[in-house]
C-alpha cells in the first residue's frame, strides 16, 4: 500500500489474486524463498509519456500515455490499450496485473502488459483521434514490437484506432511488422474471430459452466452490460445458442428490451452512427425502453434472469446489484469485462451458489486469438473463420478444464476464481523460478 498509494483499483486486483494463494504457498516453498509474490506485483517496467496533439480548432491539447510492462516470464507483453479519461498508472496497472495470470491461463507464449490515456475519444472527429494516435505511437513505438510488447484494443480502442497505431508504427520504422499489434483489420494481417473473440469466448466459458449444472443457454434470459465490443459479440452468441438477451447499456443508461435486443439496430446505432444508446428505445419501439442514468443491473424485469455478462466496466456489479439478481433467480455469470464485480457482490454470489466466472478465464478468448493474430503474422497465413472459432472454442474449453480441476485440486471445488488464480499463477512463478534472479 505504501509503495503504491492512491492505487485502488491495483490493490483490489492483488488482493483478489492473493487471497487464493495461501494453499499453494503452502505446498511450493520455492516460491516463498524467490520472493516470487514481492517481484509478481512490481512491474519489471512501467512508462508516463506526455502526447501532444493538436484538435480541430488548432489548439494544442495534452494527454497522459501509459505502458505497464508487466512480467515477460511467458513471452512478450500482450495487452491492450485503453483509451477513457478515467485511465490513470492504477487502472493501468490492475489491468496488466490482470493480463499476467489471463494470459498465463491460455496457456499461450504471451507475458502480460498494458496501456493507455486519459484521451477520451467520445465527440471528437476522425481527424482528431487519428493526430492523437500518431503523437501516442510516436513516444510508444520506442518500447514495443513483435517479440518485445504487442498491445491491442480495450475500452474507446477498436478498428480504427488500431489503424492509426499500426500506421504510424509502420511509417515510423519503414517496416511491415505486422506482429507489433494485434486486432488488425482483415486487409493488413488481422484475423478473422479476434473482433468477437472476447464476447463469443466469455459466452463459451459460461456455456461449460452452465453445463456443470445440467443447464444451457436455451431459454435462458440473460443481461449484457455495455454495448461496445465485447458485449455486441456475447450478445450475438448467446441468440445464437438460444438465449434472449434482455438488457444492454453504454455509460449514459441502460436500455430493457423484453422482446430482446434487435442486434442489427443496436450495432448501426453503435458501431456505425457512433450515436447514444438511449437512441435504441426510440427506434426499436415495441416494449423498449431506455432508463436515463441507471445501469443495466438495475432494470426491474418480471421475468427471471438466468445468466448475467457484465462486459463494460470495473466495479459495476455493487452487493445490492447481486443480491437482486440472486433474487431474481441468477444461475451464472461470467465476467466480460475485467474486475466489474465488486468484492463484496462476488461473495453474495458464491454464498448463493451462483456460478462465477472470473475475467481473467472468461474474457480470456480475445487475448488468446490475439496470439491466434501473433501465429498467422508470424507464418505469413490467414485461416478461416471456422478454423479460428473452433481454435477459441477448444482454447475455452481448455481453461475451464484447467481452472476447474485446479479449484478441485486445491480444496475449493466449483471456484472458478481460485481455480484460475492458481493454475495461472502457478505457470508464471515456474517460469519466474527457471529464470533465475530477474
Ligand atoms: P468498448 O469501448 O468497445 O465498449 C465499452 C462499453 O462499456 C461501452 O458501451 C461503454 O459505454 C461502456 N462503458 C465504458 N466505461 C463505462 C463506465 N465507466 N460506466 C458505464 N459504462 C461504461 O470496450 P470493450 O468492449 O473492448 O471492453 C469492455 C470491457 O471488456 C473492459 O473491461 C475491457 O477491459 C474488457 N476486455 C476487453 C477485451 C477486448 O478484446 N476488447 C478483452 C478482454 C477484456 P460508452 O460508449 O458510453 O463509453
Amino acid at each position: 500500500l505504501a509503495r503504491n498509494p492512491g492505487e485502488a483499483e491495483f490493490h483490489q486486483a492483488v488482493h483478489e489474486v492473493f487471497d487464493s494463494l495461501d494453499r499453494v504457498l503452502e505446498k511450493h516453498p520455492a516460491y516463498v524463498q524467490a520472493s516470487i509474490l514481492e517481484r509478481i506485483c512490481e512491474p519489471e517496467r512501467q512508462i508516463i509519456f506526455r502526447v501532444p496533439w493538436v484538435d480541430d480548432a488548432g489548439r494544442v491539447q495534452i494527454n497522459r500515455g501509459f505502458r505497464v510492462q508487466y512480467n515477460s516470464a511467458l513471452g512478450p507483453y500482450k495487452g491492450g490499450l485503453r483509451f477513457h479519461p478515467t485511465v490513470t498508472l492504477g487502472t493501468v496497472k490492475f489491468l496488466g496485473f490482470e493480463q499476467i495470470f489471463k494470459n498465463a491461463l491460455t496457456g499461450m507464449p504471451i507475458g502480460g502488459g498494458k496501456g493507455g490515456s486519459d484521451f477520451d475519444p467520445k465527440g471528437r472527429s476522425d481527424a482528431e483521434v487519428m493526430r492523437f494516435c500518431q503523437s501516442f505511437m510516436t513516444e510508444l513505438s520506442r518500447h514495443v514490437g513483435e517479440y518485445r510488447d504487442v498491445p491491442a484494443g480495450d475500452i474507446g480502442v477498436g478498428g480504427r484506432e488500431i489503424g492509426y497505431l499500426f500506421g504510424q508504427y509502420k511509417r515510423m520504422t519503414n517496416q511491415y511488422e505486422s506482429g507489433v499489434l494485434t486486432g488488425k483489420g482483415l486487409t493488413w494481417g488481422g484475423s478473422l474471430v479476434r473482433t468477437e473473440a472476447t464476447g463469443y469466448g466469455a459466452v463459451f466459458f459460461t456455456e461449460h459452466m452452465l453445463a456443470t449444472k445440467g443447464r444451457s443457454f436455451d431459454g435462458a434470459r440473460v443481461l449484457v452490460s455495455g454495448s461496445g465490443n465485447v458485449a455486441t459479440y456475447a450478445i450475438e452468441k448467446v441468440h445464437a445458442l438460444g438465449g434472449l438477451v434482455v438488457g444492454a447499456s453504454d455509460s449514459a443508461g441502460a436500455v430493457h428490451d423484453p422482446d430482446g435486443i434487435d442486434l442489427d439496430l443496436l450495432r448501426d446505432i453503435k458501431e456505425r452512427r457512433r450515436e447514444r444508446i438511449s437512441v435504441y428505445a426510440d427506434e426499436r419501439g415495441r416494449r423498449a425502453k431506455f432508463l436515463p442514468g441507471a445501469s443495466v443491473w438495475d432494470i426491474d424485469g418480471d421475468e427471471p434472469i438466468h445468466v448475467a455478462l457484465p462486459c463494460a466496466t470495473q466495479n459495476e456489479i455493487s452487493e445490492a446489484h447481486a443480491a437482486k439478481l440472486v433474487a431474481g433467480g441468477l444461475i451464472a455469470l461470467a465476467e466480460g469485462a475485467n474486475m466489474p464485480t465488486t468484492p463484496g457482490a462476488i461473495r453474495v454470489l458464491k454464498d448463493a451458489g451462483v456460478l462465477f466466472g472470473p475475467g481473467k478465464a472468461a474474457n480470456a478468448g480475445g487475448v488468446a486469438t490475439s496470439a491466434l493474430e501473433m501465429q498467422q503474422n508470424a507464418s505469413r497465413d490467414s485461416w478461416s473463420f471456422e478454423h479460428t472459432e473452433e481454435r477459441l472454442s477448444e482454447i475455452m474449453a481448455g481453461i475451464h478444464e484447467r481452472t476447474a480441476t485446479t479449484a478441485d485440486e486445491y480444496g475449493a471445488p466449483g471456484d472458478y476464481v481460485v481455480g484460475a488464480n492458481i493454475a495461472g499463477f502457478i505457470r508464471v512463478a515456474d517460469a519466474m523460478l527457471a529464470l533465475g534472479v530477474i
